[in-house]
């Protein structure tokens, strides 16, 4: 079978590699039917993602059929349609025991630590096969892992009803932070320097959309929340300044979630951590996000509408990356097919 895995920066090699068995009773064996690629994956095919292990085979947000199972494996079907959770965790360290096993001390997550979805089979364990309807279409099942990782950052930051909420940055994961925000109830501002983008977020439900290259967006959250600032700034885009610019967008009592993987530093003074009393959440992939992630796509109220919009076949996968850095203006969501 086909594997796509990354040797070094830049190095991508499509290889021809054994089909996974069965080895334990806990195994379940997917066939792959769509692979999303990630902003994430891209800093592994550049070798610049701090946590990966190469060489590697990629993928994180996987779907697919049920191919095979393991003996013990008596809630699923062979064709069963499958979202994979990428994580799997020791379920005993401290992280584990406070219900955070995205940050366990002995995390392994498909596409990092572990060889991911692009491949044509992927061998996972029954706790990481999420089943979701057959009515749901691939494409937007695939969104359902980066939909979790909004569903985390959301309730992570404690976004809900009557809350203001400005998103730094209308890429994907900006979008669907805000379609999840929305589901959620809040009022959302989105932030970014791309006016398509931004136009993409306002025909999504943002409230209000601030093209940052030529507005001041201080003044607008100040203007928007009749002074009050935004009560949560979730910062998708990841730079120093961007993280710095949430300190001066909070409100009160507000809360910050940082998306960003950079090793560079901030320049951040504690008067406002203190004086506002802020409280900063780390927010890791997802923990327990897949259940109500994958409910939401079968009740229609997260949905696809046009983020997935570039397809390639797993043959084409260097392409795929070359579209998504050269030209990513023209790429949502580029997922790779295997048919
Ligand atoms: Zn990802
Ligand atoms: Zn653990």
């Amino acid at each position: 079978m086909l594997a796509a895995r990354v040797y070094g920066n830049e190095d991508l090699r499509l290889e021809n590699v054994e089909k996974p068995r069965i080895t334990s009773p806990e195994d379940v064996i997917i066939k792959v039917k769509m692979v999303g690629i990630c902003g994430s994956d891209n800093h592994i095919f550049h070798g610049e993602n701090p946590f990966v292990v190469l060489p590697r085979v990629m993928g994180h947000e996987v779907v697919g059929e049920v191919a095979e199972l393991g003996e013990n494996v008596k809630d699923l079907l062979v064709g069963d349609h499958i979202v994979v959770e990428q994580i799997s965790y020791c379920g005993k360290c401290y992280a584990c025991r406070q219900g955070m096993p995205n940050v366990c001390s002995h995390l392994e997550a498909l596409g990092v630590h572990k060889d991911g979805g692009m491949q044509e089979y992927l061998k996972i364990t029954a706790m990481q096969a999420h089943k979701i309807d057959k009515s749901v279409p691939w494409e937007t099942a695939v969104l359902a892992e980066p939909y979790t990782v909004a569903g985390n950052s959301t309730t992570r930051g404690q976004v809900g009803i009557g809350k203001t909420l400005v998103i730094q940055g209308a890429g994907t994961i900006g979008l669907l932070t805000l379609r999840m925000a929305k589901a959620k109830g809040a009022n959302v501002m989105v932030t970014d320097i791309d006016q398509d983008k931004l136009n993409f977020a306002k025909e999504n439900g943002a409230d209000e959309i601030v093209n940052t290259k030529n507005e001041s967006l201080k003044e607008k959250v100040t203007k928007w929340t009749n002074g009050e600032m935004a009560n949560v700034v979730i910062d998708a885009v990841g730079l120093p300044q961007t993280f710095e610019q949430c300190f001066e967008l909070v409100s009160v009592a507000g809360a910050i979630v940082p998306l960003g993987m950079s090793e560079k530093y901030s320049h951040i003074a504690q008067k406002p951590i203190m004086q506002k009393e802020l409280t900063i959440y780390g927010s890791r992939m997802q923990s327990y996000q897949f259940e109500p992630v994958i409910k939401a796509i079968e009740n229609g109220l997260l949905i696809d509408g046009g983020v997935v919009n570039q397809k390639f076949d797993i043959k084409d996968v260097q392409k795929a990356f070359d579209l998504m850095n050269n030209h990513p203006e023209q790429a949502r969501k580029i997922v790779l097919t295997f048919d």
